[in-house]
């Protein structure tokens, strides 16, 4: 049915768009939300969408140029995202296929399998042989200081969200402690907090911190040292009684299976962009059913809901909106749960007006 449905073109536009709040963290700020937004449109006159988060302006250009250098080996080929996946890989072997190749290449795997979905006229969660169910979600938060992160945690518990993370690694421990008791007094103990500490320590002080945050309940230590540092992480994995998170910045299914070889963390969260989009991610979920690891997203919480809802060891869908201002969304949020709406695909629309607006 599908073979006779072919790519036509394949668009991009690059916006930098405001954040309500700065993502802080313990190793830089992120400041403004860089995307890529990505149309592949189709001579059935479906439009698959998605976007690419670029981390930093610096990176917004060249990646949307290696989207549209994609165009050549995409268009007149039949919208088949396995297919497209395959041929892209082995496109790009010998240069090898990570950085912001690999950015690239996810952004047009998610918007092949949005538009596939599309004209299957089905949620992509069905299209993946699943079906919606409400997940659960935490409201993740930056390196915000005592009085915002209490402010912050507040209104999440509100919200009804039962966790939330916020970002550590500030100069001392003793404040890495404050900051999190004071979100403990103010959420009270039916809140889990979750503590990332984006790479910030070495492996000797992770320890030495890790054991002292562990000792306040916290339900995970996100990237304590060297995201690329997996003994470490088994290092520090192995000197404390709290789980250690990571998986964010594991380019590929292949890096994840070493990080799980290394044994270098107790749960996973893999990023859907640089994991390799819908089809690195179903790859990446058989590695976490396979090593029995729970699985959460990172970010891109539009797409991830529905990849998170055919993975065997779902355990948390991240809510850290980077898009919003750009993007319309079926997902919506209610008593800390994420529910995927009806909307075919991956039930994404572009706000246009701000598209044009926030346009770099
Ligand atoms: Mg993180």
């Amino acid at each position: 049915m599908q073979t006779d449905i072919l790519i036509t073109g394949l668009r991009t536009r690059a916006v930098n768009v405001p954040l309500q709040y700065p993502v802080k963290t313990s190793v830089g700020v992120v400041a403004t939300s860089p995307l890529v937004l990505i149309d592949l449109e189709t001579n059935k006159g479906v439009v698959g969408h998605a976007y690419v988060f670029t981390y930093t302006p610096l990176a917004l250009k060249p990646v949307q140029c290696m989207v549209d250098e994609l165009a050549s080996v995409v268009c007149g080929q039949p919208l088949a995202p396995y297919v497209i996946e395959q041929t892209l890989q082995a496109r790009f072997r010998l240069v090898g296929n990570t950085g912001l190749i690999r950015m690239a290449s996810a952004g047009l795997d998610m918007a092949a399998w949005d538009a596939y979905a599309k004209v299957l006229g089905a949620p992509l969660v069905e299209v993946l042989g699943g079906k919606a169910r409400p997940l659960s979600a935490y409201d993740s938060h930056s390196m915000d200081g005592e009085e915002l992160a209490v402010r912050r945690a507040v209104n999440a518990a509100e919200s009804g969200y039962k966790a939330i993370k916020t970002k550590i690694g500030y100069a001392t421990l003793a404040e890495d402690i404050n900051v999190i008791r004071a979100i403990r007094k103010a959420v009270g103990d039916s809140v889990e907090i979750m503590v990332d500490y984006n790479q910030g320590l070495t492996v000797p002080e992770a320890i030495r911190r890790g054991q002292a945050v562990a000792a306040e309940g916290v339900s995970w230590i996100e990237e304590p040292t060297l995201q690329h540092d997996y003994e470490g992480h088994g290092k520090i994995r192995q000197a404390l009684s709290v789980p250690i998170q990571m998986g964010e910045n594991w380019f590929g299914a292949e890096e994840m299976a070493l990080a799980l070889s290394a044994q270098a963390c107790d749960l996973c969260m893999p990023d859907l962009m640089k994991i390799g989009g819908v089809s690195g991610w179903l790859r990446a979920r058989a590695l976490a059913e396979r090593h029995s690891l729970p699985m959460s997203s990172h970010i891109f919480q539009e797409f991830s809901a529905h990849v998170l809802a055919v993975s065997p060891t779902c355990h948390w869908l991240e809510q850290m909106d980077l898009a919003g201002p750009v993007v319309d969304s079926a997902l919506t949020f209610k008593d800390g749960k994420a529910i995927i709406g009806d909307a075919p695909g991956a039930g994404i629309a572009w706000k246009q007006d701000a598209v044009e607006k926030y346009s770099v």
